[in-house]
């Protein structure tokens, strides 16, 4: 069995560009589907899976961890910087749905689950849709109440809002407090049975994610995103040895050597390991096993696209310290029509059922992908008031 070709189709999703990447067999009708989504690296991503491709095709799609040390070591450059790691990733998630096809089932089984009868998720505010999750000003408390209560009307039983505004290296109180009040609207509105998180996307400084921690430790969040950069351990564990509120990272993490170093000082207690940039499933495989040392659960990030979400979802089914799954659902009208999944997800508490197909148990309709081609994706970009380059 061998490897012929390896393609990648990119449908335009307004915020982003999914990277859907197309493993084909000499076997006739076996292929396999992955992702390499990477927001603003749409080009260099599709460059980097035609470089990665020179290595593997001709080669037996069934031997996927030897693929993957040729991926990430050949070529003399490691693959772990995010361009390269996230084309690796593609290809390796399109070779678990190959084994699982071979097989005969879902991946969640080669990996010995089902482990759980049912995995929870949660949304982003607005579903995803990027004015309302993005760009809802801190300073409309009451917007992040209300979105908060239709999040809870949809089903879901938890959500993530980006209720920490961007701010420079040391601010004073204002933004703090403007965090709190959004925090407590969204509170006040779903009650204490909903799980609230908060992703700070790594905008603070390790003091002023510590300011905005600890203003909001009293709301019980469920976890507390990115509270600072993931480069800054030192600041990560301080401010999760100083919260109740448990700290999460790991979606700008690709190096299984970073993992540890994070896991090591106590950075997080969630690790967000993302399957399309960490070196696709069998790098998060082996993550898992290292955060299973810590006990430190998983919360695989993924606000990309649907074969993303499948492959997060088969990892869940799987990994007994998943704890549950992010998705999107509204950034694109149409994106039911571009993606066939084999699992379930029962509208009441929005948890899925295992998919009973093989692999990761996806069709993706090419037709439909081709209906929304590449548009460079549109500048989220931050500066102080003083004119200084921020992060997002
Ligand atoms: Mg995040």
């Amino acid at each position: 069995m061998k490897i012929t070709g390896i393609e990648t189709l990119v449908c335009h999703a307004r915020m982003r560009n999914w990277v859907f990447v197309k493993v084909v067999t000499d076997q006739p009708g076996l292929f396999g589907w992955g992702e390499a989504t990477l927001e603003w690296h749409t080009r260099s991503v599709v460059g980097a899976i035609a470089d990665v491709a020179e290595l593997v095709v001709g080669e037996d799609p069934r031997r996927i961890e030897h693929l993957w040390q040729m991926m990430f070591r050949q070529h003399f450059w490691h693959g772990s910087g995010v361009v390269r790691s996230t084309a690796i990733s593609g290809i390796d998630i399109a070779l678990w749905d190959i084994a699982g096809k071979i097989a005969g089932v879902p991946c969640s089984q080669l990996w010995g689950g089902p482990v759980r009868d049912w995995v929870r998720t949660y949304c982003h505010l607005g579903g995803g849709k990027m004015e309302d999750f993005y760009e809802t000003s801190v300073e409309d408390a009451r917007k992040f109440g209300d979105l908060a209560s239709a999040a809870v009307a949809d089903g879901y039983t938890a959500f993530k809002s980006m209720a920490v505004p961007p701010t420079m290296p040391l601010e004073g109180l204002k933004p703090v407090r403007l965090a709190e009040a959004a925090v407590a609207a969204m509170r006040d509105a779903v009650g204490d049975e909903i799980d609230i998180m908060v992703d700070c996307h790594a905008r603070p400084s390790p003091a002023m994610g510590l300011r905005f921690g600890q203003a909001l430790d009293p709301y019980g969040l469920y976890f507390f995103e990115e509270p600072c950069w993931p480069e800054c351990i030192d600041g990560l564990a301080m401010i999760n040895d100083a919260l109740t509120t448990p700290v999460a990272t790991g979606e700008r993490v690709t190096d299984i050597a970073a993992f540890r170093d994070i896991f090591a000082r106590r950075g997080c207690e969630i690790c967000q390991l993302d399957i399309t940039h960490c070196g696709g499933l069998t790098n998060a495989r082996r993550i898992a096993a290292l955060a299973e040392a810590y006990r430190i659960s998983l919360a695989p990030h993924n606000p990309q696209g649907p074969v993303s979400t499948a492959a997060s979802l088969e990892f869940g089914f799987s990994q007994p310290s998943y704890i549950i799954c992010e998705t999107v659902h509204q950034d694109v009208p149409w994106r039911a029509d571009v993606v066939e999944e084999g699992y379930i997800t029962e509208p009441e508490g929005r948890i899925v059922r295992p998919n009973t197909r093989p692999g990761l148990g996806i069709s993706i309709n090419e037709d439909e992908v081709r209906k929304h081609p590449f548009e460079q994706e549109l500048p989220q970009q931050v500066f102080y008031r003083d004119g200084s380059a921020g992060d997002w």
